[in-house]
């Protein structure tokens, strides 16, 4: 069966201090109550090293919420997948649409990064997700195939199963308008279908597929009752370990 997740991305919010006091309350919130899904935080690359020394990574999984395209040398302030890996790190976030934004990630410069978190042993977290222009147009479809196939689909089926995907349509990240559980379900199910086309339907069927975009505790039971949402990925309400709880603590209802 496949794997749920629940995945947090702190983004550019704590400082180390802080950021290693939260790590710590996970921490020792799901070693007091065993969660029922494989939970992730994933952290600014400064806070990594010092976090995974916190972090019992049986019970909490470490992430990354980049990487660099180059594997290394002179690229002054870029953090390459082998360094993310050797700070224990397990997964890396790729393809945030914040990154795409306002970073300008085309889908080539995303494949090359896919190939070198992999070639580092790094479990990927690729996020895809239509803007509110798109939606309205009913393009959400195609675009979401679009990102797909200009960053993950060239991969085997073997590098496949180091993929999560992450649904998040724009329109709901960071804007507390989740998209209804209806909108993920169906979008969830569309990109199973296309995975399955792809690598076969066994394969798809053992992919995991996240919705992220405004989840917190009162709306995940909800989002995570549906059959193609495998969990979340988790902005704002992962910076507070009872909001985090709240949402992981899903899985048990
Ligand atoms: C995100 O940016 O991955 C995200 C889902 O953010 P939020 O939960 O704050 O909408």
């Amino acid at each position: 069966m496949r794997k749920k997740i629940v995945a947090g991305n702190w983004k550019m919010n704590m400082n180390l201090q802080d950021g290693i006091a939260l790590a710590n309350e996970i921490n020792e919130a799901m070693k007091a109550d065993r969660p029922n899904c494989e939970v992730v935080v994933c952290t600014p690359f400064i806070h990594l090293a010092k976090v995974a020394d916190v972090l019992d990574r049986n019970v909490v999984a470490l992430g990354a919420e980049n990487c660099a395209d180059k594997a290394k040398g002179a690229y002054t302030g870029e953090v390459s997948a082998e360094m993310v890996k050797s700070t224990g790190a397990q997964y890396v976030i790729l393809g945030h649409s914040e990154r795409r934004e306002y970073y300008g990630e085309t889908a080539e410069i995303l494949k090359e990064k896919v190939q070198l978190a992999l070639a580092n042993g790094l479990k990927i977290i690729f996020c895809c997700g239509e803007t509110l222009e798109e939606r309205e147009a009913n393009r959400q479809n195609e675009v979401v195939k679009a990102e797909l196939d200009g960053s993950v689909f060239n991969l085997t089926a073997e590098e496949w199963k180091n993929i999560v995907l992450a649904y998040e349509p724009i329109w709901a990240i960071g804007t507390g308008k989740t998209a209804t559980s209806d909108q993920a379900e169906e979008m969830l199910a569309y990109i199973r279908s296309i995975v399955a086309e792809k690598y076969g339907q066994a394969v798809a069927d053992e992919t995991s597929i996240l919705y992220g975009g405004s989840c917190k505790a009162s709306n995940a039971p909800e989002l995570f009752s549906k059959p193609n949402i495998d969990g979340g990925l988790i902005g704002g309400a992962s910076l507070k370990c009872a909001d985090f709880k709240g949402i992981i603590d899903a899985w048990k209802k």
